[in-house]
């Protein structure tokens, strides 16, 4: 989607700090970082939001899964531990409607994005 922030990092139309990437996802530093470590991770086709994701679509969400491993092992917070986060809709708080996960870390958490 040409109006979609995240699909326009994908593509490279706007500039990010690229972590991870592979086939399927992209990795990238939060403009607004809530923690010293706060990256993004975000399936490189357009699926709206967490209860877009039907069967077909849910490989994404397994490598998801492993871009979020990798980007703690590569900040150095595998061990000592880090959060997910995938906001969904308005009351999830959700602001960009490209699904992506928060991977926070680098301090102990309290309760950021809630
Ligand atoms: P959410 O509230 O779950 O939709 O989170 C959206 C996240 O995207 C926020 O943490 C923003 O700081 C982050 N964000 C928005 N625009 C950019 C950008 N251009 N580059 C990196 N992160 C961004
Ligand atoms: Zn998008």
């Amino acid at each position: 989607m040409s109006d979609c922030i995240f699909c326009r990092i994908v593509n490279g139309e706007i500039p990010s700090t690229r972590v991870y990437e592979d086939d399927l996802v992209l990795a990238f530093e939060d403009i607004h970082p809530m923690a010293p470590v706060h990256c993004i991770v975000v399936p490189k086709i357009h699926i709206a939001t967490l209860m877009d994701v039907t069967s077909d679509l849910m490989p994404y969400v397994g490598a998801m899964t492993a871009a979020a491993q990798e980007v703690a092992k590569r900040k150095g917070i595998s061990e000592k531990g880090f959060r997910t986060v995938i906001n969904c809709n308005a009351e999830g708080g959700q602001v960009v409607f490209h699904l992506h996960m928060h991977v926070l870390g680098g301090r102990k958490l309290r309760d950021e994005l809630g």
